[in-house]
């Protein structure tokens, strides 16, 4: 079976031109019938990997998934791109799943969903023998480890999937980092000789800002300016915290819905049913909010208090953007947060929930997502890094950080010396509480006590308040100019860095922590600065309310109709006949023919009304593009041209760079338009240069689709964008 075959599924069922990084390998892996395990990030397009395989192929996949919800999620959207799919699971009637097996039977279905409950049926199994089923895909596939957070015993069966259905290959797909975990999957799952393949955590399309809490409601009002009606969820750590914020937003004519564990199943479900079908925008909940939600337009997610560990922030915030349009994670934090947390894993140990170990690897997640909060470096680097993985570029120039949001301290290394002798003065046997007391001049029964009123550092930061030095001494610490030892009473110990910055051998750099950031809106990331251009808003709204109806005429999430990034694109080049929307990205031919004619008018009617222009160029496909991207440093532009002058292929630059493949070919794109090297030969075959070439000169320049057409679909694009760089064509859209 072909790949080129696999690429026409996609494009015809599914309207994708490009692919995303490690889905051609995964699909391959599936195709030939190898075992896999694939890891991409949410949002990453883990599920198309094993859907078109499986539409080409033309026999049953089984997918196992652990909750109906996300079953439901991917049934819907495969029907919408018309593939034959089906769930069984227990609220469905006797009749209903007779009716199941006999499409079973005569091999009329491509993905089959079910519970590992119901893979372990021996009539199932008969079931699935009956019609020889060769590939299984274990979705999730991290519930089988109990190193994953959220293990689950029914998954450990799936130990036996080798035995009962000797010779079918299995594909397991997560999104969980850890090691240990990927190796047992492989373990549990006993794959053979797997193809693992493993993706960047890195989300550029998101842009993290962290800022101290210091007035909570205004804080929240000022991200949900910058997204007016835009998706988002809030996340509190306390249900009495949802309660209240709720309260103040509903009061303020904001329609939030809150969520959490102590509503009655009834209330949550309404919440989350409107949430998705995007009756509501806006969710207040706990952590208890997110699982099974594959709402993929999220705009923002807003934490008001920090997440226990670095893990649940990532999981979090990974519901943002899953589209790959642009999306902010806000986090706001406050040293009160790490107290509570504390409080509640102390708590649950004392009532027996907890054992010693829990309560260590606790408190170490604790300590690290505290860090990251009070962090001076990149956040993508922070977080790409915790999950064990290199950050490819200088500045990722979609952080707090990179973007230059938050003042600086000036004269910090002083404070910083101030801060660390104080530690030094009082032996390095009190923690952060008292130390900051001792500076600010505090008149404590402890400070006397300890005759610390005495100390030549006594009062010496008395011009700031107790909060501020507080913080200060958390970004010393975050930056491992400070330690903190005993879990306890952690107290504050000296290391070589401090001593070398005490001798002004080091220069600190430290944040103002509770003042706001610079005034005015904070810098726009890449991607929050790429995503509106062209687009008409109002035509936007109007095509999002047509998609709800849509849906909801459908019981169908909204997204399950077309994403995010094709609404912009439609309202950006506003097709007037069936040929211009073929060519938008996300419309295939099969969803061309189902709402084709509905866009046309509603499009041209917009148009017409507003004065509009209509079959403008389409500019970048803002997801794609700001999924594959990094922003191009000089340094990292300066050593791929290098590379290239002496004739290194696009595989080698990857492979001595680890960048990707498609950022290689990103730098090469530049280097032939600036350098015009003589020939292609190093990179691109002879026959392939002068066919994309004379494509060019039949169909025109300013657009790859076409010229893609005219080749018969056969020469990936970005082929077709270099030998357009060569010819002079100059800057062009990844996917036409
Ligand atoms: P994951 O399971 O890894 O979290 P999904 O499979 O749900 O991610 O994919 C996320 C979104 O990306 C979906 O809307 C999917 O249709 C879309 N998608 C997947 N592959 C591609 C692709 N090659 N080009 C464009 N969009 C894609």
């Amino acid at each position: 079976m072909s790949f080129d075959g696999l690429k026409q599924v996609i494009e015809k069922y599914w309207g994708f031109r490009t692919l995303r990084p490690l889905q051609e390998p995964a699909m391959r892996a599936v195709l030939d019938g190898r075992d896999s395990l694939v890891v991409l990030p949410t949002g990453g397009g883990k599920s198309l990997c094993y859907q078109a395989p499986a539409v080409l192929r033309g026999d049953t996949t089984v997918v196992v998934s652990p909750l109906i919800a996300l079953m439901k999620d991917q049934v819907d959207g495969l029907h919408e791109c018309q593939v034959p799919a089906i769930q069984i699971d227990s609220s469905q009637t006797a009749e209903e799943r007779f009716a199941y097996e006999m499409d079973i039977r005569q091999g009329a279905i491509r993905l089959l969903f079910v519970s590992p409950e119901r893979l372990v049926t021996p009539n199932f199994q008969a079931l699935l023998r009956q019609i020889d089923v060769k590939n299984f895909a274990i979705d999730e596939a991290h519930c089988i480890s109990h190193w994953g957070h959220d293990f689950r015993p029914e998954y450990r069966q799936l130990n036996q999937l080798k035995d009962w259905f000797p010779g079918a290959a299995v594909h397991a797909y997560t999104a969980t980092a850890t090691e240990r975990v990927r190796q047992d999957i492989c373990q549990q799952l006993r794959l053979e000789n797997p193809e693992v393949l493993v993706g960047s955590f890195d989300r550029p399309n998101l842009a993290y800002r962290v800022t101290p809490r210091f007035e909570l409601n205004a804080q929240v009002l000022e991200v949900l300016k910058r997204h007016p009606n835009e998706p988002g969820i809030i996340y509190c750590i306390r249900r009495k915290d949802v309660d209240e914020l709720t309260a103040d937003l509903k009061a303020q004519g904001i329609d939030a819905r809150p969520y959490h564990a102590g509503m009655s199943p009834e209330d949550r479900k309404a919440a989350q049913d409107a949430f998705v079908q995007e009756h509501c925008n806006l969710i207040v909940a706990t952590v208890a909010f997110g699982m099974g939600i594959d709402r993929s337009n999220i705009r923002f997610v807003l934490h008001t208090g920090m997440p226990k560990s670095l893990e649940h922030y990532q999981q979090e915030t990974g519901r943002a953007g899953r589209d790959g349009l642009e999306a902010e994670c806000v986090l706001l934090h406050s040293g009160s947060d790490f107290m509570l947390w504390k409080f509640l894993i102390e708590k649950s140990a004392e009532e027996g929930q907890a054992d010693e170990q829990y309560v260590a690897s606790a408190m170490q997640h604790l300590r690290d997502m505290q860090r990251y909060a009070t962090g001076t470096v990149c956040r993508h680097r922070a977080l790409v890094q915790y999950f064990g993985q290199k950050f490819p570029a200088d500045t990722c120039l979609a952080c707090d950080i990179c973007l230059g949001d938050r003042e600086t301290t000036p004269e910090a290394t002083v404070l910083a010396q101030k801060i660390l002798s104080c530690v030094a003065r009082v032996k390095e046997s009190f923690g952060i509480n008292h130390v900051a007391q001792v500076l600010r001049g505090g008149a404590g029964e402890a400070i006397a006590r300890h005759g610390h009123d005495q100390l030549s550092t006594y009062g010496l930061l008395k011009e700031h308040t107790l909060p501020v030095i507080q913080d200060w001494i958390r970004q010393l610490l975050s930056q491992g100019l400070l330690l903190q030892a005993g879990d306890e009473y952690p107290v504050l110990k000296l290391n070589a860095a401090s001593w070398e910055a005490m001798k002004g051998k080091r220069d600190v750099k430290l944040f103002q922590p509770m003042q706001r950031r610079k005034e005015g809106a904070p810098a726009k990331s890449q991607a929050e600065q790429a995503a509106w251009e062209g687009v008409d808003r109002e035509l936007f709204e109007s095509l999002s309310v047509w998609r709800r109806q849509v849906a909801a005429q459908r019981g169908v999430a909204a997204f399950q109709i077309f994403s995010d990034a094709t609404l912009r694109e439609l309202a950006r080049v506003r097709p007037s006949g069936l040929p211009g929307l073929r060519l938008v990205y996300g419309i295939g031919e099969v969803k061309l023919k189902e709402h084709g004619a509905a866009l046309m008018q509603l499009i041209a009617e917009h148009c017409l009304r507003r004065d509009l222009s209509m079959d403008n160029a389409p500019g970048p496909v803002q997801g794609e593009k700001a999924r594959s991207e990094r922003p191009k440093t000089t340094q990292d532009r300066a050593r791929a041209f290098e590379l290239f002058r002496r004739g290194a292929s696009i595989e080698q630059v990857a492979e001595q760079t680890e960048w990707t493949p498609k950022r290689v070919s990103g730098f090469l794109c530049d280097y032939i338009a600036s350098a015009r090297p003589a020939s292609l030969a190093p990179w691109l075959p002879d026959d392939v240069v002068q066919r994309v070439t004379a494509a060019a000169r039949r169909v025109g320049v300013e657009r790859l689709k076409p010229i893609y057409v005219a080749l018969g679909e056969q020469i990936p694009y970005d082929d077709i964008r270099l030998v357009l760089a060569h010819l002079g064509a100059g800057e062009q859209n990844p996917t036409g």
